[in-house]
């Protein structure tokens, strides 16, 4: 594939990958696309040298891996991990509200959004919905796309709020509700259930069926290219869908003939991790033991594969804003278009260990990948990623990359064109050499 093909190939997950679930499906698609067998944590693994597996764990985390063909000796892991989660609005239970003739949702943040950014958008809605069940224990599950905007959370005019070009706190619980129809001006025919029932009625199923759902908010612009030479991507959710893609290519096409290649898409990289289907959770190294288990090699074979397996981190890095570049580092400065990230912090927020970066550099060197290092500004803060978190429940050396870019966890963030074909074959290379 070329540079635009890696590209496109991007933003069609963007399109599809419109919730953490949506994110999922789009990666078991191209698995098994791929002639990748799905695996159940509660069934035995039978696994065979040359074998391509993937398991999905409570619907917004999957694990998939391959296992070389002549996988005897060594016993090495390589894995790769990449988060399918992204900021932004997720809806509450009985979010109905209807006030002043409008109908609106009761909605909070979900991670660390750059709220103005969605004011104004067209939105819609995906995500999943439980319905009752004859076994209690096991509801059925439904996942939801509306696919269509039909909310909105209208800014305020400058006529009306004259300082608004002086920076504007939005309150979370109070500005950001997203508005999607009209009141009605009978009180007696008043629908308290509003919500429910278009969401019902997108599922073709009653009302009284649904029990409960995880739905979030998502801006429905496609990607563009922008620039005189298109070098440029311009699209929602690229934290964290570059990486994700990335990911998912390397494991298809790195193949290595020892050794496991093992691939991990998290969620709740945004809200710190620690749950259990996060970065923070046992789910990493539980895959890691079952395939050894599988092949009746016990927590012995297991403890060894800490010694020389290695952890690649995949998210994206913070790129230097030309209008604001004293907000960066002095000496290392990352721009778009230049080469992916390797991120270091010595606070561990990013997975900082010198024998991993040194891995890194090489694989960079020997593939020709244009690579560059990040590090924050030493009186400034940045986010953290999951790369120390996985780490620190499956302790092996690690290392943090992954596309620069702009405007990081606005609805609509920026990349350079190139660096999507440089973190694929990264990861690639990571995976095959
Ligand atoms: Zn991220």
């Amino acid at each position: 594939m070329n540079r635009m093909e890696h590209a496109e190939k991007l933003l069609s997950l963007v399109e599809e990958g419109t919730s953490p679930f949506h994110v999922t499906a789009s990666v078991e698609h191209q698995l098994v696309q791929a002639g990748f067998q799905k695996l159940n944590m509660r069934e035995d693994w039978n696994l065979e040298n040359g074998g391509r597996y993937y398991l999905v764990h409570n619907g917004s985390t999957l694990a998939a891996f391959t296992i070389g063909k002549k996988f005897a000796f060594g016993d090495t892991f390589r894995i790769a991990a990449a988060h399918t989660d992204f900021p932004g609005l997720r809806i509450k239970p009985a979010p109905e509200m209807e006030k002043e003739g409008y109908r609106q949702l009761n909605v909070e943040v979900y991670g660390g959004a750059i709220l103005n950014t969605w004011l104004d958008r067209p939105l819609s809605a995906a995500g999943r919905v439980t319905l009752r069940s004859r076994d209690i224990f096991h509801p059925e599950i439904r996942y939801v796309d509306f696919r269509k905007p039909f909310l909105t959370i209208p800014n305020l005019a400058i006529h009306i709020n004259k300082e608004i070009n002086k920076g504007v706190e939005l309150n979370r619980q109070k500005d950001m509700l997203p508005v999607l129809g009209l009141g009605v001006p009978d009180e007696e025919e008043k629908d308290e259930a509003f919500f429910l029932e278009y969401l019902a009625r997108e599922l073709q199923v009653e009302k009284e069926e649904i029990l409960d759902y995880e739905l979030g908010l998502y801006n429905t612009d496609t990607g563009d290219f922008l620039g005189m030479e298109e070098e440029f991507i311009s699209s929602p959710r690229l934290d964290n869908l570059t990486s994700v893609q990335a990911v998912v290519t390397g494991i298809i096409e790195g193949e290595r003939s020892d050794g496991v290649n093992l691939a991990v898409f998290f969620d709740h990289e945004e809200i710190g991790s620690k749950t259990k289907q996060g970065a923070g959770s046992a789910f990493l190294s539980a895959v890691a033991e079952r395939i050894l288990l599988s092949y009746g090699r016990g927590r012995e074979k297991f403890l060894e594969t800490f010694a020389d397996a290695m952890l690649l981190s995949v998210d994206v890095g913070h790129a230097l804003h030309p209008n604001n570049a004293d907000k960066n580092d002095p000496t290392n400065k990352n721009v778009l278009g230049r080469g992916i990230c390797i991120k270091e912090a010595s606070t561990q927020s990013y997975a900082t260990d010198s024998e991993a970066v040194a891995v890194m550099q090489q694989i960079c060197e020997a593939e020709q990948i244009p690579y560059q290092k990040f590090v924050n500004r030493s009186d400034g803060t940045s986010g953290s990623t999951l790369g120390s978190i996985a780490s620190a429940f499956y302790p092996v050396k690690t290392v943090d990359v992954g596309v620069p870019l702009l405007a990081m966890h606005s609805s609509r963030e920026m990349m350079g064109t190139a660096d999507q074909e440089s973190l694929v074959h990264a990861v690639t290379a990571f995976y095959r050499l």
